[in-house]
């Protein structure tokens, strides 16, 4: 086997760089993943840019799926994995001990153990993130076996989009039977919270985006939305309102990442609404007509990444293939073009307007 790996390393704000890194040794305990695919985040476009997290340097990506290398006995029998399975990862694993994690939260663990970006690559023994040929699969790591049938564009996103949407708008923000569900923005996470809302019983699913957002609206519609808003060409809350006549809706979910679609969420559901955001507005105040949200009793819930009982979900879903989840990845790029990648999903590459970029570190 080979002794060392590369990996792409972001060593500071617009400045990544392919190294080399040891190949951990495995003991009873652990385990390492070669990864096959990794998602590229809006976290990871915003690192890149320098309005993220500062661990540097790092290897970013926390959203792969890959198949097992090597795996220690311990580990075996803990993950009911064995070398050659395909898993997908959990991005947080927790320190186990600090009191988030003792009360099963470990997504808040006050130790912030997780890859792509809590984990300095300066930390033995490295390979905390999946831009890279290698992952090392510490004990509390948490592996879940995924089909090899399932097209890795579509497995890449269990853990990271569907996951996190199933947890957001089914476990958090309670969608149930009958609901209507108004999601705010058409990215990767509100394309994924379409596929969640439907399956946790929503019966109608309404989506928003802008002109540009022509490529998603037609995936949105692909993957079961009911209504599509350009907010570009009619207000949303006056297009709810025409949908729903005159009820709005049960749930609004803003994952637009805009101050100003979560501002304006309070005009969208009705009274005893909820409102779930998993945005980051980037250190920006959001405006809140709290008038509005005292006297209809709206509740707004944050939302932030997936955990065990979500990841499960998303794997059946998945596992279906009742959805072209795969479709979502427009764009694979090389470990080598990983920097490209990245700009990529920041949409600094002109004419671009990927979906969901993913990196192959095979390539
Ligand atoms: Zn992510
Ligand atoms: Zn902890």
């Amino acid at each position: 086997m080979k002794k060392t790996c590369r990996a792409a390393v972001l060593k500071g704000v617009r400045d990544m760089e392919i190294q080399e890194f040891p190949i951990p040794k495995i003991s009873e305990d652990d385990a390492l993943l070669k990864v096959e695919m990794v998602g590229v985040c809006g976290t990871d476009t915003h690192m890149y840019q320098g309005s993220g997290s500062n661990v540097w340097p790092l290897i970013m990506g926390h959203e792969f799926v890959g198949t097992i290398e090597e795996i220690g006995a311990v580990k075996a029998q803990i993950s009911g994995c064995k070398k050659g399975d395909r898993v997908v990862v959990e991005s947080r694993f927790g320190c186990g001990v600090c009191e988030p994690c003792i009360r099963g939260k470990y997504n808040q663990c006050v130790h912030k153990l997780g890859y792509g970006f809590m984990v300095s690559c300066d930390t033995p023994p490295h390979l905390w993130g999946a831009y890279s040929e290698y992952v090392y699969l510490p004990k509390r790591a948490i592996l879940h076996k995924i089909s090899k049938d399932v097209p890795l564009k579509a497995a890449v996103l269990t853990c990271a989009v569907l996951g996190d949407s199933v947890r957001w708008l089914g476990h958090i923000g309670g969608v149930s039977l009958g609901d209507t569900v108004v999601i705010l923005g058409a990215g990767q996470q509100g394309l994924g919270g379409i596929v969640a809302a439907k399956e946790a019983g929503a019966k109608t699913v309404i989506i928003t985006g802008r002109n540009k957002d022509k490529e998603r609206f037609k995936m949105a519609e692909k993957l079961g939305a009911d209504h599509i808003i350009n907010i570009e060409k009619e207000d949303e809350a006056a297009a709810v309102k025409r949908i729903t006549d005159g009820e709005m809706a049960d749930i609004a979910f803003d994952c637009s990442g805009s101050t100003a679609a979560m501002a304006k969420s309070t005009e969208l559901v009705k009274k005893g609404g909820v409102i779930v955001t998993p945005g980051m507005y980037g250190g920006k105040k959001t405006p809140i007509d709290f008038d509005t949200v005292v006297f209809n009793e709206i509740q707004i819930r944050g939302a932030h990444t997936h955990n065990l009982a979500s990841v499960k979900a998303a794997i059946d879903i998945i596992n279906s293939r009742k959805y072209p989840l795969e479709e979502l990845v427009t764009h694979v790029y090389g470990l080598s073009q990983a920097e490209l990648a990245v700009q990529a999903a920041g949409y600094e590459i002109e004419g671009e307007f990927p979906i969901k970029v993913a990196i192959d570190p095979s390539k």
